[in-house]
């Protein structure tokens, strides 16, 4: 069975920070920050992509509100706020989830970068998606 559905069971322990009906937080098991947080839907589903709607914005209420409680409990400088979708982007876990990591200025070893491209054709993209 999936791990998070297991921590969601509580079948599997797991520091949990808060809890509802629908949704669990809890501390990532392999911290990238002080105060590295999971944020998911008790009930199964595989990304961002494939969650219904409103599950997926229950989860982003929550992790709104988790992520001003880590800023004003921890004091950190910032936080990303990312759901890998995907092996290819990053997802290890096929279990819909939201990372909170808190940034530290002077403390800090999380490096996420932005390479350019070489510019697209922006009116032949921007046509493929509107
Ligand atoms: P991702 O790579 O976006 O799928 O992220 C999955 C995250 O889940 C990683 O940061 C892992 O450290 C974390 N993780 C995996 N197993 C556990 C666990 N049992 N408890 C807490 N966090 C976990
Ligand atoms: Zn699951």
């Amino acid at each position: 069975m999936c791990i998070f559905c297991m921590i969601a069971n509580g079948e599997i322990p797991s520091n949990k920070i808060y809890e509802d009906e629908s949704v669990i937080a809890f501390l990532d098991i392999n911290p990238t920050s002080y105060g590295h947080t999971l944020v998911i839907p008790k009930e199964h589903c595989d990304s961002f992509l494939n969650c219904p709607d409103e599950t997926r914005n229950h989860v982003f209420e929550v992790a709104s509100k988790l992520a001003n409680k880590l800023e004003q409990t921890l004091h950190c400088d910032g936080i990303n706020i990312l759901s890998n979708v995907h092996e290819a982007a990053g997802q290890s876990v096929t279990h819909f989830h939201v990372h909170l990591i808190p940034r530290y200025k002077d403390n800090d070893s999380v490096t996420i970068e932005f390479h350019e491209i070489e510019k697209p054709d922006f009116e032949e993209l921007m046509n493929k998606l509107k």
